[in-house]
């Protein structure tokens, strides 16, 4: 954990988890892959100082409380136009293409792929033409596949689906990277981070190595294909139990957008829900409380909780509905 960034070990370690997610995502040479700190709340703000000038315009859909963020940073560096928004039914949907209201001299187009904490995530990329999509696929990246040819620039940060907390993973197109204005601070310019291959400083060297790894992991599974596949099954079993339970439990997403992250749910009353959670808690089944601006409860499902832990999980609900 204390090895220095400028060892052969480590160049070894940085190098083969960017060669494995090359191959997991299947992304090109035209395209730069960074471990950034600051997590994806950093790139809040990275992503509008190098990719909205000249323009200074910039198109956010509005999503969630992740997106909301995005869109408060990117205000400082320029104009965002709200291209669609689900706010006004506390997120509980995704826009449709058609709802779309986006400009045709934005400098990108930005979206957050899963939202997190109200269980929904959009089921294709949003169709933007020749504008560059940028996306936030901090909880969902590596649990499906996706075309990277279809973005700009997409950023995740590690802990949800890659590994410990530390490092965010920026893929970005490297014609994009003649935008960052020359006086931006070194650090927050992406071509810095380019130049010197993730170590301009020392880099999250651990996280880096835990996220190399997971990448092994997924490539020996047989790549995303396999993931997507478990990850469909183990959403499946959930949603299931929460459809066929005659409306003890209800999903608060919109069917159709539903995430296969994030499993959101309500009971009929608060006071069923605090039931819920404790005994669960007991049980051993941590985290399932909903986010306080949801309420309910939330089973966060990323790649690497076990299809054993939600059919055990479907098993409790079944018998507390059945006990209540
Ligand atoms: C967790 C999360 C973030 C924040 O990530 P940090 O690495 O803590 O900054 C941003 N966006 C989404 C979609 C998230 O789920």
């Amino acid at each position: 954990m204390e090895m220095s960034h400028r060892s052969k070990s480590f160049d070894d370690i940085i190098k083969s988890a960017e060669k494995d997610l090359r191959q997991l995502l299947n992304v090109g040479d035209d395209y730069a892959v960074l471990f950034l700190q600051g997590g994806a709340t950093l790139q809040f703000s990275m992503v509008p100082l190098n990719l909205m000038p000249p323009n200074n315009k910039a198109d956010y859909i509005n999503t969630g409380a992740w997106s909301k963020k995005a869109i408060k940073e990117a205000k400082r560096v320029g104009e965002v136009n709200v291209a669609a928004s689900s706010e006004e039914s506390n997120f509980n949907f995704i826009p449709k293409q058609g709802e779309l209201n986006l400009s045709a001299d934005a400098s990108y187009v930005h979206f957050t792929s899963n939202n997190t904490i109200f269980g929904t995530e959009f089921k294709a990329e949003p169709e933007v033409g020749n504008v560059p999509l940028v996306c936030d696929a901090s909880s969902d990246i590596l649990s499906k596949p996706i075309d990277v040819k279809k973005y700009g620039l997409i950023y995740a940060g590690a802990q949800k689906n890659m590994g410990p907390a530390g490092a965010a993973l920026v893929i970005v197109k490297k014609s994009l990277l003649e935008r960052s204005p020359g006086e931006l601070h070194t650090y927050l310019n992406y071509n810095t981070h380019v130049e010197k291959d993730s170590m301009y400083n020392t880099p999250p060297t651990f996280t880096i190595y835990i996220m190399g790894l997971v990448y092994k992991w997924l490539l020996n599974k047989g790549g995303l294909e396999e993931m997507y596949k478990i990850n469909q099954a183990k959403a499946e079993m959930l949603y299931d139990a929460i459809d066929n339970s005659d409306g003890f439990y209800k999903g608060s997403a919109a069917v159709e957008d539903r995430s296969l992250m994030n499993v959101t749910f309500n009971l009929q009353t608060e006071e069923l829900e605090k039931k819920m959670i404790a005994e669960a808690t007991e049980k051993g089944f941590s985290g399932l409380k909903g986010h306080r601006s949801v309420g309910g409860l939330r089973a966060s499902i990323y790649n690497a909780f076990p299809t054993k832990g939600v059919e055990d999980l479907v098993q409790f609900m079944s018998d507390f509905k059945a006990k209540n």
